[in-house]
């Protein structure tokens, strides 16, 4: 499978000393924000492949779906703009429009929007982008659909890679993880970690802490795209999908959504360890992660690496929301 070069890769992994010394265990944190201004965060891993086949298979624009402030959404613009397709996105029409953080990101690089209902996001997203796709024949384009955040056996192996990534630089560095932690929210980002762990036999614990849904809702879509996988990369045997660990118990009042106890928790990792997690998945893979630590959960975990995601324009949406 061949991929369009996007991102700056490999990113670095530092060790968070203050969470270190704070948790009794190695804790570093793969700074996979760092994968570029505009494409900032996991999605353009996925990306680089998914705009390859909608480049190869002669596509003229793109379109793809998330939340109103959906960081995958702003990386697809911004990727389909650097390459010369146009971007179209849906995006769940949850609250007031606000030009702000990636929706102003959005606008500033003339994506062309589409809003949806919260319901119509839920039961009919995937309908609504073939109409668009559709329609748009009339305009004399043809229209590569992605689906929610990337999330398909393609889009994952930009993680299958980014495993491969980490275990090159374990030998650099002379380290080894033994547990890596993430943020689950559409489940193409784990898939990809997973199914690389699994297929090249490196026998790391991969946590990953939905923040929707739920763990069973995750294990089976998970698997399925695993499936999906081991087909695309004609493997004898299907990746075992038996190790998948999501914990569903840290999404907190909801997608999107933050308790004041999880916005304490961004500005106490930021004062004390330099370090900004978003508001909206990793400051809650974190929380699972300091508090599955200490209720004993990690024991057979001694060098943990955090996979930090990205998401940092979500977090100027809720400036109101923060208390000084
Ligand atoms: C999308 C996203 C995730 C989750 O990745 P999935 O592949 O959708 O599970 C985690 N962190 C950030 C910042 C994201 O934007």
């Amino acid at each position: 499978m061949e991929k369009i070069n996007l991102a700056s890769i490999p990113t670095k992994i530092e060790k968070a000393q203050f969470l270190t010394t704070l948790l009794s265990k190695n804790i570093f944190i793969k700074r996979d924000d760092y994968t570029g201004i505009e494409f900032s965060g996991n999605k353009i891993r996925k990306l680089e492949y998914l705009l390859k086949e909608a480049k190869d298979s002669g596509c003229t624009s793109v379109i793809t779906t998330g939340g109103l402030q959906s960081n995958h959404c702003r990386a697809t613009v911004a990727a389909c703009v650097k390459i010369g397709l146009k971007p179209h996105i849906l995006l769940r029409k949850s609250q007031e429009v606000i030009n702000q953080g990636n929706l102003l990101l959005d606008k500033i690089f003339d994506a062309k929007i589409h809003f949806c209902t919260p319901e119509e996001y839920r039961d009919n997203r995937d309908q609504i982008m073939i109409t668009i796709a559709q329609d748009s024949i009339s305009n004399g384009e043809k229209m590569y659909i992605i689906p929610e955040g990337g999330s398909n056996a393609l889009g994952s192996m930009g993680y299958y890679d980014a495993m491969k990534e980490i275990v090159k630089q374990e030998k650099e560095n002379n380290i080894s993880f033994d547990t890596i932690v993430v943020a689950v929210g559409s489940g193409g980002t784990y898939s990809g970690l997973y199914s690389a762990n699994m297929v090249n036999n490196y026998k790391k614990r991969v946590v990953g802490y939905a923040v929707c849904d739920d763990s069973l809702y995750f294990t089976k879509k998970i698997s399925l795209i695993n499936d999906n996988l081991s087909h695309y990369l004609k493997l004898d045997t299907p990746i075992d999908n038996n190790l998948i660990e999501i914990y569903d118990n840290y999404k907190g009042v909801g997608y999107a959504l933050n308790t004041q106890e999880e916005l304490e928790l961004i500005k106490y990792i930021a004062k004390n360890q330099g370090l900004i997690l978003d508001p909206v998945y990793t400051i809650k893979a974190m929380n699972g992660l300091i508090d599955m630590i200490k209720k004993g959960h990690f024991e057979n975990s001694q060098n943990i690496l955090f996979i930090h995601t990205g998401g940092l324009y979500g977090i100027f949406s809720k400036g109101d929301e923060f208390q000084f």
